[in-house]
């Protein structure tokens, strides 16, 4: 079920938290050193201890051992008490790590997979079965207008052509979509729609929710590992079809907005197109990601608002 490319991402994802706790801690060293001048004497003063003992040992003292582990036993209360007395907590020097019983290794001490990393590779296979699974369920062929008035009907045939023409040209024609309205009325079926068509196609695809997409950048930006970020990065910027989904509900911050500008921006570029759905009002799409970089770029996409009655209290209305 999971690719070995998937295994792999998750485990430089451990490899990537043990390198940030290790960072931390390293960090913590210089600053204890800095700050304390006294707990640095000791440090080197057991150093030297072990160097001595390495030495006796050599001469054939057999004693010297004991002896060392003694008066270094010494020096670290030592440490602790200056730790404590420069108002340090205990552990500050300690590695520490997401998960304590695997230590962010993915497996437990006898070699068994930790709960966590088997948590995270039901994630992944759910999220790849759930999405195959929605697509044979959700896709133009299942389409109906059942659940529209009459008005609404006219308006719904209207935006539907519309995203069917957006699947059929696509790799022909450079387009985006833009599809805002409240909850309910069938964005998201829509975006689905569009999507298996241009899966069929052969095309490479890739679906965020807006929170899960900005979480991830953010985990790869602030990784630091290099070896990491060629992953969902690489993709978000570069997929023949991006499908942002519910744009607006990720909390916005100046990382937010200038990432969602250059994912844009970008793939404007490269002639990648993208579809965005929302619930947030038109205007108010402006003021929450800063006006200018939003007017320019919307400017190249089909803005497609279906203002319908919310249709899933309607299915539910009638499967009464
Ligand atoms: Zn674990």
């Amino acid at each position: 079920m999971l690719t070995q490319m998937q295994y792999d991402e998750i485990m430089r994802g451990y490899e990537r938290k043990r390198m940030i706790s290790r960072h931390r801690a390293e960090d913590a060293a210089r600053t204890v050193r800095e700050k304390i001048p006294a707990y640095r004497d000791i440090e080197n003063k057991i150093t030297d201890l072990a160097m001595e003992c390495a030495a006796k040992v050599f001469d054939g003292d057999a004693g010297a051992v004991a002896r060392m582990r003694e008066e270094i036993e010494n020096l670290s209360q030592q440490q602790k008490k200056l730790l404590a007395d420069n108002g340090f907590a205990e552990d500050y020097l300690e590695e520490k790590h997401e998960c304590p019983i695997c230590n962010d290794t993915g497996y437990t001490k006898d070699g068994r997979r930790c709960d966590c990393l088997r948590r995270e590779l039901l994630r992944v296979a759910y999220h790849q079965s759930n999405i195959e699974e929605i697509l044979e369920r959700e896709n133009f062929g299942t389409l109906t207008y059942d659940y529209y008035t009459d008005s609404e009907r006219e308006k719904m045939k209207g935006i539907i052509d519309k995203c069917r023409e957006f699947a059929d040209n696509f790799g022909s024609r450079y387009e985006n979509i833009l599809l805002y309205g409240n909850v309910g009325v069938g964005k998201t079926f829509l975006t689905n729609c569009m999507a298996k068509e241009i899966l069929d196609k052969g095309y490479s695809v890739v679906y965020f929710t807006s929170m899960r997409m900005f979480d991830t950048l953010s985990q790869e930006m602030f990784g630091q590992d290099e070896e990491r970020s060629w992953g969902w990065q690489k993709d978000i910027f570069t997929c023949d079809l991006l499908i942002i989904d519910d744009l607006g509900t990720e909390s916005v911050s100046s990382f937010v907005a200038s990432r969602l500008f250059d994912i844009l921006n970008e793939r404007d570029l490269r002639r990648k197109s993208t579809i965005i759905s929302t619930n947030l009002a038109f205007g108010d799409l402006g003021k929450r990601y800063s006006e200018r970089n939003f007017s320019r770029i919307f400017g190249n996409y089909t803005i497609l608002h279906p203002d319908v009655e919310d249709i899933r209290v309607k299915r539910k209305r009638s499967a009464r």
